[in-house]
């Protein structure tokens, strides 16, 4: 790859760096992608996995500078990829963490967070050797996100925000969640709270439907005992494909990336959308709801509980501190992207990433070397 390459990544707002890491010593092989720190330092996952392009991680990084603008976060964005396998042993994964650790001391406008194959341990050893890690153990002042669930309330927040745009009231709706783990399990809950009701739940190994309502707790007992939704008693088992096109007020993808697409958005029944998931449908899929009125509320608007917790974490805050940080960003920038959107009448992540960058720019704008 060429110097050329390189910077055809690169656009007005970032990436401010791109850092290649190796250390022969330890078989460590990592990059860090450092996307906008004018709004502060940036938050963004460590990830390991043992394949990741450059490409992709400048993609992510991108995402979470808009997701933490949008959340008003003192905040830019970055993600890191360390190549390996994540399910080796603990030992050999403890040293890549702590030499990757080491490796990214002085680049203090980065500070990593949790990410597909690290967790809070892994968190906690990159702040035993430099001192800043988000996402850390209860022991070390963390806010576990996923045992709490921050992101599952933010989504609840969203959906109240959005009954006025959508039409669908809470109260009597019905829900359905593709991929009933710790996002989608806590959005259940959240939401039933506020008065709706679960009618259809899947995971890897299928769904299951009761237009009565599904029973969340016995769910929840069947996912920690290492059982799919399917085995619920009483309930219908169903294809885990059939699950979009339940007949349901809300849809609430919280699985996996592209799972809303062109060949099968036209199956969907809801008038709303939360997305759960990081990007879990593609602009074409997008256009097509918004074409039928369906309202989806994008990703990094909805599901911004976690970064938010984290921020809350970094800067000593307590856990009730994250929720109400929840949900006073979550409720104003909801509002604000769907206004917009209205006015516009645009796509709301069109509207959400003129808000993010917007905000981005703005504070480009008070730093040194900004242009005029
Ligand atoms: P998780 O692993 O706890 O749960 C994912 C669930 O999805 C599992 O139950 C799994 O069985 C199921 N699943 C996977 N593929 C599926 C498929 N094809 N069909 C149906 N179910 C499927 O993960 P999570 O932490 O709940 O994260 C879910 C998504 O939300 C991911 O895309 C993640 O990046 C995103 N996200 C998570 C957070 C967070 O706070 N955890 C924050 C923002 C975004």
């Amino acid at each position: 790859m060429t110097m050329k390459d390189i910077f055809e990544f690169a656009d007005e707002i970032g990436p401010a760096k791109i850092v290649h890491i190796s250390e022969p010593a330890v078989g460590l092989k990592a990059i860090v992608v450092i996307d906008n720190v004018a709004t502060g330092p940036a938050i963004g996952g460590t990830r390991m996995a043992p394949d990741v392009s450059v490409e992709e991680c400048v993609g992510l990084a991108r995402a979470m500078t808009f997701k933490n603008a949008a959340a008003s976060l003192p905040h830019g964005g970055a993600k890191s990829v360390i190549l390996g396998n994540p399910a080796m042993p603990r030992s050999d994964k403890e040293v890549l963490i702590r030499a990757f650790a080491c490796a990214i001391r002085d680049l203090t406008e980065y500070i990593p967070g949790p990410d597909m194959g690290t967790n809070e341990t892994a968190m906690a050893w990159i702040r035993d050797e430099i001192g800043r890690a988000v996402g850390l153990p209860r022991e070390l002042g963390g806010i576990p996100l996923d045992e709490i669930g921050a992101t599952g309330f933010g989504l609840a927040i969203a959906a109240e925000v959005a009954e006025e745009f959508s039409g669908v009231k809470l109260r009597g709706a019905t829900l359905a969640v593709q991929g009933f783990g710790a996002v989608g399990r806590h959005a259940a809950h959240y939401l039933a709270k506020k008065g709706t009701k679960l009618i259809a739940a899947s995971d890897t190994k299928g769904a299951v439907f009761d237009a009565n309502g599904l029973d969340i707790d016995e769910l929840v007992k069947l996912k920690a005992e290492g059982k799919s939704v399917r085995e619920l008693k009483g309930a219908k088992a169903i294809d885990a494909d059939d699950l979009i096109g339940v007949e349901c007020d809300i849809w609430l993808p919280a699985a996996r990336p592209d799972v809303l697409r062109e060949d099968n958005v036209d199956r969907l029944k809801a008038r709303l959308v939360l997305q759960g998931a990081n990007i879990p449908a593609t602009a074409e899929a997008e256009k097509r709801m918004h074409a039928r009125g369906i309202l989806s509320v994008p990703d990094f608007i909805a599901n911004a509980g976690g970064v938010i917790t984290a921020a809350v974490e970094y800067h000593g805050g307590t856990e009730r501190a994250a929720f109400d940080a929840i949900a006073e960003k979550i409720a104003a920038n909801t509002r604000a992207v769907l206004e917009m959107a209205k006015t516009k009448h645009a796509l709301p992540r069109d509207a959400a990433v003129e808000l993010a960058s917007s905000r981005v720019r703005r504070a480009m704008q008070l730093r040194r070397w900004h242009r005029a």
